[in-house]
């Protein structure tokens, strides 16, 4: 027979989103278990570990994660690649690099340190009338809660258990590479018609960068193939030396927020509700502010027995991200229904967050 276990609120999944809304809820002396299939929280990271310079100042994080500033963001779109030709504009850009697998595991251990009890390779299997399967190191656990946080990323078991869809995402390939200059270049975007829908980066963190190319599954260049003409591209540009330190992919939700937010006594958050950007795939900060929002309003929920008190979090969700997501999706529509057929360069002014023209409000969307 399963072991069983009983709790006020069952976190699935211990990235930034679950590990904060853990801790929320421990730190208000309630019963939380938080739950990852990962045998050692934090890695291996699918991220390209870029975060605005905000995310330290809003919330209380350990700043021992930082290993590069960022100052300035340049695009370059590339115009020929055979003869490295770009157009290039650069803006002024606050963000730090972090070390993803130290800043995930810092909100596991605040998590720990609040009261929760964090399990490792224990990953959620279903849900049966008693309550959710867990499978654990071999066992089998079930798990009562009186509300579920499922933060299990873009692929969220949660939501495919629930027949709700989890096949918006881009793909993302990445690897850590030796960099030519390591007091260089500032972090580089590169906006090339073979990458549909997405981008490639450059990420500098030192003597090594991230980069990556991001993209919307096509009849084009595999994601794979996308990732080994782009650091081509990059090393005959003097920017990186051959060879990488590691390689690591993963999904991104590419159309904004998944609703519902909410089903029954379940809230999703971070990238299992959708919230990285459309445009950029940028999803830690919106993981860790949907996590905390989730945390205190359940908290609440529980203490005050008013289980109504939970549907503020979408609200609070949709005032945050609502207006700013829609305008990006319309700008996504434009960005694919004229990437080939159109000048390449002036859908990526007209689509890109740091060129002016993506200010621009889209007519009939
Ligand atoms: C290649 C790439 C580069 C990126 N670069 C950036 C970037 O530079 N900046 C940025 O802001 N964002 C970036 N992102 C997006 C960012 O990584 C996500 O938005 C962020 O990780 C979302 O956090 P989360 O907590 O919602 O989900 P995740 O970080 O994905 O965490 C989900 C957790 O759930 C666990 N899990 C999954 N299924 C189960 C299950 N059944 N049971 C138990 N546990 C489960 C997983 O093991 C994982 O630990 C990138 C994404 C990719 C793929």
């Amino acid at each position: 027979m399963a072991k069983q276990l009983q709790c006020d609120v069952l976190v699935i999944g211990a990235g930034p989103a679950g590990s904060r809304a853990a801790m929320r809820v421990a730190s208000e002396g309630l019963d939380v278990i938080l739950v990852d299939s990962k045998p050692r929280i934090g890695e291996r990271p699918h991220c390209g570990e870029f975060v605005p310079y905000q995310l330290f100042s809003e919330f209380t994080l350990n700043k021992n994660s930082i290993v590069h500033r960022i100052n300035s963001l340049e695009t370059r779109i590339v115009h020929n690649k055979s003869e490295l030709e770009f157009k290039t504009n650069s803006v002024q850009s606050n963000g730090f690099l972090i070390d993803r697998p130290k800043f995930d595991r810092n909100l596991a251990v605040e998590a720990v340190a609040s009261g929760a009890l964090v399990m490792s390779s224990s990953s959620f299997a279903g849900f049966t009338d008693q309550g959710c399967v867990l499978k654990s190191v071999g066992d089998e656990i079930m798990v009562k809660a009186k509300y579920i946080i499922a933060a299990d990323g873009a692929h969220s078991s949660v939501r495919k258990k629930l027949g709700l869809f989890t096949d918006d995402c881009t793909v993302g390939f990445q690897l850590e590479a030796p960099i030519v200059d390591p007091s260089g270049p500032s972090a580089i975007v590169f906006l090339d018609r073979d990458f549909f829908g997405g981008y490639g980066w450059l990420f500098p963190k030192g003597a090594t960068a991230n980069v990556g190319v991001g993209l919307l599954p096509s009849n084009g260049l595999t994601p794979a193939a996308a990732l080994s003409d782009f650091t081509g591209m990059l090393i005959r540009t003097g920017l990186i030396k051959p060879g990488w330190i590691a390689r690591t992919s993963g999904f991104i939700p590419g159309f904004g927020m998944r609703f519902p937010l909410i089903v029954e006594n379940i809230l999703f958050c971070g990238d299992a509700a959708g919230l990285a950007h459309p445009i950029t795939g940028a999803g830690i900060a919106q993981a860790v502010f949907s996590g905390d929002i989730a945390g205190e309003f359940v908290a609440k929920a529980v203490t005050t027995r008013t289980s109504s008190i939970i549907n503020k979090y979408q609200d609070i969700l949709l005032g945050r991200y609502g207006g700013v997501y829609e305008h990006a999706l319309s700008k996504k529509k434009v960005q694919l229904e004229s990437w080939g057929n159109r000048d390449f360069a002036e859908v990526c002014g007209q689509t890109w967050i740091s060129f002016k023209g993506y200010k621009k409000r889209e007519r009939n969307f």
